[in-house]
């Protein structure tokens, strides 16, 4: 086995994104277009989930964060795919030497309702990262209260293995 013992220690990250929804415009979840009256505004396609996705793969190598590559100021970025995003993300793991063991997320949104959109989200989330759908936690709850009604708000949490291990 090659490497010290400390190189081999899996790696874990974590990402949060929040963003307001807004009347007339697509929303996109996780890479998936959901039908509801309001989109999510901000930066890029407002793809919460995989901002939050995004977060957490750079977290997880101390890469920083997706303000450092994307800037939101930089209008390149205005309805882009987020797709490119985790892309970036994966090749800056891939080239630190880790790869995706699992995910795991949570959705905090009052509507609309994602259990129907759910399995249809982990699949092209496992896509986007070259897993199994089984390897894809996607959970959903809505605000109670908090205040947050017209936002959608993500957390992922991502464990990364070293490449070939053990
Ligand atoms: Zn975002």
């Amino acid at each position: 086995m090659t490497g010290s013992p400390v190189s081999r220690i899996p790696r874990i990250g974590y990402g949060w994104d929040s963003h307001e929804f807004k009347l007339g415009i697509p929303l996109k979840i996780g890479g998936v277009a959901i039908p509801h009256h309001s989109g999510l505004a901000g930066h890029s396609d407002g793809d919460v989930l995989l901002h939050a996705l995004t977060d957490a793969l750079l977290g997880a190598v101390a890469g920083g964060d997706i303000g450092t590559y994307f800037p939101p100021s930089d209008p390149q970025w205005k309805g882009a795919d987020s797709v490119l995003f985790v892309r970036e993300a994966l090749q800056l793991v891939d080239k630190a030497g880790y790869q995706v063991g699992n995910v795991d997320s949570t959705l905090i949104l009052a509507a609309p309702r994602i259990g129907p959109h759910a399995a249809a989200i982990q699949q092209r989330v496992a896509e986007l990262l070259g897993i199994e759908p089984a390897r894809v936690g996607i959970k959903a709850k809505t605000p109670e209260g908090m205040g947050t009604d017209n936002a959608a708000i993500a957390h992922v949490a991502v464990l990364l293995c070293e490449i070939n291990w053990p």
